[in-house]
């Protein structure tokens, strides 16, 4: 289990879970951030700061965004574990259900 992004963060990115998470595993792609399901240490400490009330515990998720726990651990099928988001910078790519979303508002 681990936190997940669900699509109120599809081009919104502020940003604000970044700064909270201790672990740095809040990685960004082109449309949204993901969580890595695998360096998320549950702390929960992302979940409150968000303003678009994207994050939530995977067991939590609301069911229209259950696809997005899957999607997170997509996001990441290429590059692994890097150990940390801001030595990797942003990414050219989303996972293939944000990349597909039609544009948020
Ligand atoms: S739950 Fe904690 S470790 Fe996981 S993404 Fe949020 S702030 Fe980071
Ligand atoms: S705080 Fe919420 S809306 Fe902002 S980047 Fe993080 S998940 Fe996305």
């Amino acid at each position: 289990m681990t936190y997940v992004i669900a699509e109120p963060c599809v081009d919104v990115k502020d940003g604000a879970c970044v700064d909270e998470c201790p672990v740095d595993c809040i990685y960004e792609g082109v449309r949204s951030l993901y969580i890595h399901p695998d360096e998320c240490v549950d702390c929960g400490a992302c979940e409150p700061v968000c303003p678009q009330v994207a994050i939530f515990y995977e067991d939590d998720l609301p069911s229209e965004w259950s696809g997005f726990a899957q999607a997170n651990g997509d996001f990441f099928a290429e590059i692994g574990s890097p150990g940390g988001a801001a030595k990797v910078g942003p990414l050219p790519y989303d996972a293939s259900l944000v990349a597909l979303l039609p544009p948020a508002g």
